[in-house]
């Protein structure tokens, strides 16, 4: 009899999973407790898969022989409890997808700057001429590409989410980013459950593999001495010190591998600050280590052309200069935006908070930051915090109330910088929503 697989979710990776499973020659079920968007519906059609929305129908799902789980249902959800009461096997797209493929894979992590080391590394891939592939988190849904394509590699972007239903999936190079908190309601509120998550980055590992991280960071670095990886190490840090394997020193970025050094000159990299060199020095271990040429790295690291809606340089204004961060959802993340500002800044923050400490980013808004513009449905958080502690401090309730604010607030050398440290859901769609409207906002000026 047909192995049953049940799909819980038909997002991206949800219906890309439905395809591969059916090539695969099991059958399949689909079940969405949402509307699923008409482009995924006719997609499964044309592959005549079975789908549900707007329910799940306990009799078609509990009798799964496995369930492919999408990473944005939570275990405490009615459907996945009763699943794991009979013992159901529940795994995520990337461990379902991962079976089928023998390609090299390159799985990024961390709490910040997974998609920009994600599109960074496969960025020097594709410009090495390798024949590579990029999923996860980004794009196209991997269990799609691996159903319909034959890469040799992917880079994969992995968030905790996935990387939670996964068990037998084996990374060739796992790159850890940092781990700072966040979506601590997902782990019970313990940041230990969240770093173990993160550290499933590693399992399987052997000493053939690579395990790439950033030794600045103090929660890594706990842990790592907690659980000694079996994979060959490869620490990043900012400086030189011992035992680290990538770092800057007198202008240049220097990275030692098996295969050898790679050396390049800092003001080179095409991504700027410091966050952007963790970035640039992690894809660029993982292209040193897959033996890709030193002159292809440094072109690649090079020309790269960033990320939309993180760090983005919109447009110069009247002497002032508005960038566009939209993609800072925590407080980590705005802290880095304000570090690489070199000018007075006047800053838009707010939206739905996450449980923001703010403390974090404090002394560097009192360095850098001349006004504040608290552009959410309720910033009662952001003034009892920062009132007082900033020369000027004003509300909006839209992106053009903020940007109008922000134009006669900035004088000529100073920047506007949107890093919320807040997710978009009050006032935006999304963080790209929010980003765009920023955008177009700025270039009517
Ligand atoms: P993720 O995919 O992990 O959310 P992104 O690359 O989309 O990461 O970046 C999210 C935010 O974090 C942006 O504001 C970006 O400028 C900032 N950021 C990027 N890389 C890092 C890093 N290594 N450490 C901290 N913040 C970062």
């Amino acid at each position: 009899m047909k192995k049953r697989i049940v799909i819980l979710g038909a997002g991206e990776s949800g219906a890309g999973a439905a395809i591969l499973a059916k090539k695969q020659g099991f059958e399949v079920f689909v079940s969405d407790l949402s509307a699923i968007k008409q482009f995924y519906k006719d997609l499964l059609d044309s592959y005549a898969i079975e789908w549900e929305e707007e329910q799940h129908t306990e009799n078609k799902i509990l009798n799964a022989d496995e369930v492919i789980k999408s990473p944005g249902i939570p275990n405490k959800a009615p459907i996945i409890k009763k699943l794991k009461e009979k013992g159901t096997s529940i795994i995520s797209e990337i461990e379902f997808a991962g079976r089928y493929t023998n390609a090299k894979m390159i799985c990024i992590t961390g709490s910040n700057g997974k998609t920009t080391t994600t599109l960074l590394t496969y960025h020097i891939f594709k410009h090495a001429g390798l024949n590579v592939g990029l999923a996860g988190n980004v794009g196209k849904s991997f269990a799609l590409q691996v159903a319909e394509e034959n890469f040799d590699y992917y880079v994969l972007e992995l968030s905790s989410f996935q990387l939670d239903d996964m068990y037998s999936f084996k990374a060739d190079i796992a790159i850890l980013m940092n781990i700072t908190p966040d979506h601590l309601d997902r782990y019970d509120y313990k940041m230990q459950n969240y770093v173990d998550a993160k550290f499933r980055i590693l399992q399987n590992q052997t000493s053939d593999d690579v395990f790439v991280y950033m030794n600045d960071d103090p929660v890594i670095q706990a842990e790592i001495v907690k659980i000694q990886p079996k994979a060959e190490l490869y620490p990043f840090a900012e400086k030189r010190s011992a035992g680290v394997r990538a770092y800057t020193e007198d202008g240049k970025i220097y990275i030692s591998t098996l295969n050898g050094n790679f050396i390049m000159e800092q003001d080179l990299l095409a991504l700027t600050g410091t966050h952007n060199l963790y970035n640039s020095l992690a894809a660029g271990i993982a292209a040193k280590v897959s033996d890709i040429s030193d002159e292809k790295i440094r072109e690649a690291l090079h020309d790269f052309k960033g990320v939309e809606h993180r760090l983005e340089r919109v447009t110069r204004v009247k002497g002032v200069e508005y960038i566009n961060d939209s993609k800072a959802t925590n407080v980590n993340s705005c802290w880095y935006a304000l570090q690489s500002m070199q000018t007075p800044v006047v800053l838009i923050l707010g939206g739905t908070d996450k449980g923001n400490d703010y403390t974090e980013i404090e002394a560097l808004v009192c360095e850098k930051v001349k006004a504040i513009i608290c552009l959410g449905v309720d910033n009662t958080k952001l003034h009892s915090f920062f009132d007082g502690k900033v020369p000027q401090m004003t509300d909006a309730l839209s992106m053009q109330e903020a940007v109008d604010k922000a134009y006669s607030l900035a004088e000529k050398g100073d920047t506007v910088l949107l890093s919320p440290c807040c997710a978009s859901f009050d006032l935006f769609k999304s963080y790209e929503d929010r980003g765009t409207q920023f955008k177009e906002c700025v270039r009517a000026l």
